[in-house]
């Protein structure tokens, strides 16, 4: 089986306990409740069928949650009418979710 790097790098952070690198679960939560609260409040556009492209972080901030994306995270980045937003994966996610969500009504 194939290991992607970055995953590796992800794990060998985690492994050495690095203080900046609390377990994944308790961003991910966080992360994913402030998206939902920006897109609920409409601070983000809708989410159609945009086709999201895929990219390393580089210490930009996250269109959803605000906070980094580090260079060890991925990231999904889409193009909507001339604005560029970029999510971490879990933030796009939620984006996406909570726009499904106002569409069921
Ligand atoms: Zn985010």
């Amino acid at each position: 089986m194939l290991i992607d790097p970055r995953e590796q790098r992800l794990s060998a952070a985690a492994a050495r306990g690095w203080s900046c690198y609390p377990p994944r679960a308790m961003f991910d939560q966080r992360r994913i409740a402030a998206t939902g609260q920006k897109a609920r409040r409409g601070d983000l556009p809708a989410a159609s069928g945009e086709m999201p492209r895929q990219s390393i972080g580089g210490g930009q901030p996250c269109d959803g949650c605000g906070e980094t994306i580090h260079p060890v995270e991925r990231f999904f980045y889409v193009s909507i009418r001339g604005r560029e937003l970029r999510f971490h994966d879990v933030c796009y996610g939620a984006w996406k979710g909570a726009w499904r969500a106002f569409q069921r009504g």
